[in-house]
């Protein structure tokens, strides 16, 4: 008997490995999307990008500041301006009463914030619901995180990246389109978008003719270069909404792979603060899915993945892959960091037990317990250079922590 059970048992594990998604690829949609979303309510929105998406049939998704608009604060729009957007078919998002800091308000008044902005969009613009947030300068914390989740179904934040299929819908990514963005860049964001079937989704604020003298305005004729360009490749476009309905409505991680941090970009509200030389869209040398993260380890300069607070009880380890680009033997040293003191730290090629390798990809894993970081709230992740030299790029990928 032990034969043919041996070939059945090899048979079965064959049919799981072709059956199981790719390790730590994001899920993408069917084809590349892209949403245009328009922060605050300015008056300029309206007299200057309007004219241009309802030139090609762009919906666009406005996130209005409802008092601004209630009591006619200078520079927004108006009342009867935000009624011909919803009129004119396009999506509203809330973004507060009076765009605080969210994270620095009493209970009654983040409340207040919340509940009263929608209710205020529903009367005001005979809208039957309101369900998407826009978080204010992308500043949340685990108290306004958790209000945000009874009173909306999705929020959209202005930590840059892509979203996929399996993103948490409360963690939204969008890329700034600032003054300082050239078109290009914002094409290539595009580009991107198309090849990995993900959804970009892009931020702007105000609009001038003629050149910007603000980093949150933006020139009318490159938004409308980029419409044009949107339009040319083809790429569908859809409104904060209609993208919602084309995801997973994930509203936690995934938590069977492990809580993700990084697989092809950033994952469940981690926030690049990064001030190495970096990438996180390396597409040359990739562990798995479409992309990995690549990194110049120097002069003590690091990767730092920033979040709002998880609780490392609830982990054994932290698990990741490195590839030492063409020389390998970087001195690298991974930091747990709760904003205010060290959790934990090693470096890498301690935790390898062998300088890191060229050419090649390996798994580190770094129990909690081998660092003494088995209680604590990790807020900031960081990848350090640790020889205070200048060190040759490496490449790290599929960056999880593995739950108890
Ligand atoms: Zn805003």
């Amino acid at each position: 008997m032990s034969r043919p059970h041996g070939v059945f048992r090899r048979f079965v594990s064959l049919l799981l490995l072709s059956l199981a998604p790719p390790a730590f690829a994001a899920t993408p949609f069917t084809e590349g999307m892209v949403t245009i979303t328009l922060d605050d309510g300015w008056a300029t929105q309206f007299s200057l990008a309007r004219p241009e998406l309802n030139a090609r049939s762009i919906p666009a998704t406005y996130g209005l500041v409802t008092l601004a608009i209630h009591e006619g604060w200078g520079g927004y729009m108006s009342l009867a301006q935000a009624q011909t957007l919803v009129s004119e078919g396009n999506d509203i998002a809330s973004h507060t009463l009076t765009h605080p800091d969210l994270t620095s308000l009493s209970p009654t008044q983040l409340a207040a914030e919340l509940q009263d902005s929608r209710a205020w969009l529903e009367s005001a613009l005979g809208l039957p619901a309101v369900p998407n947030f826009v978080v204010p300068y992308g500043l949340q914390n685990g108290p306004v995180l958790d209000l945000i989740r009874q009173h909306y179904a999705s929020s959209r934040t202005v930590s840059a990246g892509r979203n996929f299929r399996d993103t948490v819908v409360y963690e939204l990514r969008a890329n700034d389109v600032a003054r300082t963005v050239p078109v290009s860049t914002v094409q290539g964001w595009v580009d991107q978008a198309i090849a990995e079937k993900s959804w970009l989704i892009l931020v702007f604020h105000e609009f001038v003719n003629g050149t910007p003298t603000r980093d949150t305005q933006y020139e009318t004729s490159h938004f409308a270069d980029l419409l044009d360009y949107v339009q040319t490749r083809g790429v569908r476009t859809v409104t904060l909404a209609e993208g919602l309905a084309l995801t997973e409505g994930r509203t936690e991680p995934d938590l069977t792979a492990g809580m993700l941090i990084y697989t092809d970009a950033l994952q469940n509200g981690f926030a690049n603060w990064s001030w190495a030389d970096h990438s996180l869209d390396e597409t040359g040398v990739v562990h798995a899915g479409s992309a990995a993260i690549r990194f110049e380890p120097d002069t003590w300069n690091g990767l730092l993945f920033h979040h709002h607070g998880l609780d490392l009880a609830q982990y054994q380890s932290i698990r990741f892959w490195v590839h030492g680009g063409t020389t390998g033997g970087q001195a690298v040293r991974l930091v747990l960091h709760d904003g205010t003191q060290m959790l934990g730290t090693t470096r890498l090629d301690t935790a390898l037990g062998a300088p890191i390798a060229p050419g090649v990809w390996q798994q580190v894993t770094i129990p909690l317990s081998s660092i003494g970081a088995t209680t604590g709230t990790l807020r900031d992740l960081y990848f350090q250079d640790d020889s205070g030299t200048d060190q040759p790029a490496l490449y790290l990928d599929d960056v999880v922590l593995v739950p108890q």
